[in-house]
């Protein structure tokens, strides 16, 4: 029998996924690839010409259809790695995208190792902020966000996947839930949805088909959710208490006008750029 080598198998799906159209085609083959050929990025190159197993290469081309038909890669493998650390991922959430590390940066220059605080993570979606900050943070405890259940069910599994789920509560709410107290957190966490009705028409189908619009659209403008929530960020934080939150590129006006004109939050907000030098995070201190 006349055995294929990984490199040709691997070319075969790049073609495809070109004439596919779809985003990172050889990216998305490559990864498809690690995955199935149980292989890490070095053995993929290592490894290239080696010949591969017909049952493989079967399972391999089913991936690789799916992916030609638009599905992202995060939602076929079932994880995304974010910050360096891997997480469950599926249909009902976000897939984690680079963007959101810059949140993670922040807090990690913001606390010391052994600091002990307590941060909510408004729309937690995978959770990837939440269990990231308790994994870096041994003594840091948190209260999770979400409205919906799929998320948070993802959420947990993350958090038991990544040890942290004993010092992480998981509730299905969001920033209007009442049962927030006032003055109780030392940080507040938050990825809003925060595209407007006419950017969903604007960015690419893959996402905007397969990702959930509860998690990507703002209302019609876009910055409905930022609005709601700012004060009663503002009134769940400690004094001293710090919020990072992600916006979109072109919200920079928007919401520091909606920080500034929150009197805890008055002169002290900011708006941070991200590694495309996007106008990305905005930090607002109550101090
Ligand atoms: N907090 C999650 C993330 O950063 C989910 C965000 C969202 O669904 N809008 O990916």
């Amino acid at each position: 029998m006349i055995k294929v080598t990984l490199k040709e198998v691997v070319s075969a799906a790049t073609l495809k996924l070109n004439e596919a159209d779809v985003d990172s085609p050889a990216f998305s083959a490559q990864l498809l690839a690690e995955k199935v050929f149980k292989l890490d990025r070095l053995k993929m190159i290592m490894e290239i010409n080696s010949a591969v197993e017909s049952d493989a290469v079967d399972e391999f081309n089913a991936l690789v259809e799916r992916r030609a038909q638009g599905e992202p890669v995060a939602y076929i493998l079932g994880e995304k790695e974010f910050y360096g650390i891997n997480f469950l991922v599926g249909p009902g959430v976000l897939i984690p995208r680079p963007e959101t590390e810059e949140i993670i940066e922040m807090v990690l220059a913001r606390f010391n190792k052994d600091d002990s605080f307590l941060f909510a993570d408004f729309g937690t979606g995978s959770g990837i902020l939440a269990v990231t900050v308790a994994k870096f943070f041994p003594k840091a405890r948190g209260i999770a966000m979400d409205l919906s259940s799929a998320a948070l069910n993802i959420a947990r599994r993350n958090a038991k996947m990544h040890l942290v789920d004993d010092r992480l509560l998981f509730i299905q709410a969001d920033f209007t839930t009442p049962a927030l107290e006032n003055e109780v957190f030392d940080l507040v966490l938050a990825n809003p949805p925060y595209l407007s009705d006419a950017e969903l028409y604007e960015i690419s189908p893959e996402v905007a088909h397969y990702e959930p619009v509860s998690a990507l659209v703002g209302g019609i403008g876009g910055d409905e959710l930022i609005h709601g929530s700012a004060p009663r960020i503002a009134d769940a934080l400690k004094f001293p208490g710090c919020m990072f939150m992600e916006i979109g590129y072109l919200q920079r006006e928007t919401a520091l006008q909606i920080f500034e004109s929150i009197p805890f939050f008055a002169g002290n907000v900011a708006v941070v750029k991200d590694i495309s030098n996007h106008d990305r995070i905005v930090v607002a201190e109550k101090k």
